[in-house]
């Protein structure tokens, strides 16, 4: 069975895309098989892997509104291990026509059931919203990694979050849990420090220890259209997507949930 993870969070530019990209390059880099869901119609993860989403034929998109089965959307990244389903524009229509259906919260995590996946890990990269798609994800997820700043604004933001998990819970994923990673942090910064310490006492375990630090290479990597694992696969960035790796790997042993 492959592990799927929603990263999602109602805010914008807190790290979902790069997370997404650089968890799923650093898992396949310890000799796992990955795949990732483009949700976004910014389709940004599909255009950091140099995919150009106005010439993507079948996508999320036909997946979710149109019942092709998402297996013959997947496309190979160029990256061996790691594929992905990419995403175009017209997801946002998604968010309107998608609600038509009957029990349309549980589309995706059907279309997920319906295929015997070769893959370790499905890692969904979420809109910036917490609408229909984003429901979706959740209810098809086993985890959730809710990427956020350590700021005042991004740990109110959690509060919306929070009702969303437990709204899935009842209503069709009770096995759904979540972790919160700090990213974008700056260590010099007072109130980025306060704030992480704030969030460990309040959520306690379900912070992960590994912390992600501001690092201007993630910029280029995502320009030169390759992961940062693999653009510089020194640099911090690297390294804490690497431990942000063994950290879920250890969380998924524990939790009894071995890799395919
Ligand atoms: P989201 O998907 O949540 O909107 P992104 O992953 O697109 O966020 O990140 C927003 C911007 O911040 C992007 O330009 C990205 O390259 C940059 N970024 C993400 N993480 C870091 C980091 N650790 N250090 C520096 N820049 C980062
Ligand atoms: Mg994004």
């Amino acid at each position: 069975m492959s592990i799927i993870v929603a990263i999602a969070n109602e805010k914008g530019g807190v790290a979902k895309t790069t997370t997404t990209l650089s968890l799923g390059a650093a898992l396949v880099e310890t000799g796992l098989e990955v795949l990732l869901l483009d949700l976004d119609a910014q389709a940004n993860l599909s255009m950091a892997l140099g995919i150009d989403s106005a010439k993507v034929g079948k996508s999320m998109v036909s997946s979710l509104l149109e019942s092709l089965p998402l297996q013959d959307a997947v496309i190979e990244t160029g990256i061996p291990n790691l594929d992905i389903v990419p995403s175009t524009a017209e997801m946002g229509l998604v968010e309107r026509y998608l609600p038509i259906r009957s029990q349309y919260e549980q589309v995706l995590a059907q279309s997920l059931a319906a295929n015997h996946w070769k893959y370790d890990f499905i890692l969904m990269d979420c809109p910036p919203f917490l609408g229909a798609t984003t429901t979706n994800a959740l209810m098809a997820a086993n985890l959730l990694i809710m990427p956020t700043q350590a700021e005042f604004f991004s740990i109110n933001a959690l509060r919306s979050m929070m009702a969303l998990v437990r709204k899935i819970r009842t209503q069709g994923n009770p096995q759904l849990t979540y972790r919160l990673l700090l990213t974008l942090y700056d260590r010099r910064n007072r109130i980025h420090r306060t704030m992480s310490e704030q969030l460990r006492a309040t959520f306690g375990i379900g912070v992960l220890d590994t912390i992600i630090e501001v690092d201007t290479r993630l910029r280029e990597s995502s320009i030169a259209g390759l992961p940062i694992i693999f653009h510089s696969p020194k640099t911090r960035a690297a390294l804490q997507y690497r431990a942000l790796a063994q950290e879920i790997l250890v969380y998924v042993k524990e939790t009894d949930r071995q890799p395919a």
